[in-house]
C-alpha cells in the first residue's frame, strides 16, 4: 500500500511519512525484484488470489490517485515490468486531495482522465476509491451504495479499461458489513482494507476485506523484505471484528 511517490516534503508536513522519494521506491522494487517476487495490479494477482495461477507474486497499490504516481511510480513500474492498481477518487479526477485540507495535508494534484489513460495504456490499472473519499461507516447504506457503485460508473465513462473498473479499496480504511454489501453488488472483484498483514489462504474466501502491507517514508528495503517474506506484519493484524460473518 503506497499512497504518493514524490520529493519528501518538508519537516513537519502533515502525513509527510505517506509520501516515498523516487529513489526509495525504485530501490524497493529492485529489491523485490532481487529475490523474484513480481509486483501486480489487484487485476493480475486475481488469479493468484483465486490460486488459479501460483508463484513469487507481491500487489503494488496507490491510494488516492495523485499525479505523481504518473510522474515517479510509473518510470520505475516499467523499468521493472511491474503492474499496480491505483485507486482514483472519481470526483476528484483532476482535482487535489481535499479530504485532506483540515488536516493540512499539502493540496497536490489528482491525475486528470488523460493521465489515467496513460496510466493504463502502459499497462497499469484504475481502481475506485469513492466518489468523494468519504468514510463509508458514517453513511447509510444508499449514501454508501452511491459511493461505491456511482464510482465505478463514472471512472467507466472516464476511462477505457480492458475489463473496465474491478477492483475498489475503502478510503481510510473504514467499512462495515453494509460496505462490503455494497462492493459486492457493484460487481468489484477485489476490495483492500487498511489491516495489516499478507494475504493468507483463508482471505482467499474474503476477496472484499484483503488486508494489505503499508509501505511509508521511512520503509527501509530491509523491512520492506520483512514485511513481505516474514510474518511480521501477519502478528501485528487485526481483523475486523464482524468479518467472520461475512
Ligand atoms: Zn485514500
Amino acid at each position: 500500500m503506497y499512497h504518493q511517490v514524490d520529493e519528501t516534503p518538508a519537516r513537519g508536513t502533515p502525513m509527510r511519512g505517506l509520501v516515498v522519494s523516487p529513489a526509495a521506491f525504485a530501490r524497493q522494487m529492485a529489491t523485490l525484484r532481487a529475490v523474484g517476487l513480481k509486483g501486480l495490479s489487484m487485476r493480475d494477482l486475481l488469479p493468484y488470489l483465486t490460486q488459479k495461477k501460483s508463484g513469487p507474486v507481491v500487489g503494488i497499490t496507490f491510494d488516492d490517485g495523485y499525479e505523481n504516481n504518473l510522474r515517479c511510480a510509473l518510470p520505475v513500474l516499467r523499468r521493472f515490468g511491474f503492474s499496480a492498481t491505483c485507486y482514483a477518487v472519481a470526483d476528484r479526477v483532476g482535482q487535489i486531495n481535499d479530504w485532506d485540507k483540515a488536516l493540512g495535508v499539502p493540496q497536490v494534484p489528482l491525475m486528470t482522465a488523460e493521465q489515467m489513460q496513460a496510466w493504463i495504456d502502459a499497462g497499469q490499472e484504475i481502481g475506485s476509491h469513492t466518489l468523494t473519499h468519504c468514510d463509508l461507516t458514517t453513511l447509510d447504506l444508499a449514501g454508501q451504495r452511491r459511493e461505491v457503485a456511482a464510482s465505478r460508473e463514472k471512472l467507466n465513462r472516464l476511462v477505457r479499461q480492458p475489463g473496465g473498473v474491478r477492483n475498489f479499496c475503502y478510503p481510510y480504511g473504514a467499512l462495515n458489513q453494509q460496505s462490503v454489501v455494497c462492493v459486492q453488488e457493484s460487481g468489484y472483484e477485489t476490495a483492500t482494507t487498511t489491516v495489516r498483514g499478507r494475504v493468507s489462504v483463508a482471505d482467499r474466501m474474503h476477496l472484499l476485506t484483503l488486508p494489505r502491507i503499508l509501505v511509508s517514508r521511512t520503509t527501509t528495503c530491509a523491512h520492506l523484505l520483512l514485511k513481505c517474506l516474514t510474518a511480521y506484519e501477519d502478528r501485528r493484524r487485526v481483523d475486523l471484528a464482524w468479518r467472520s460473518a461475512e
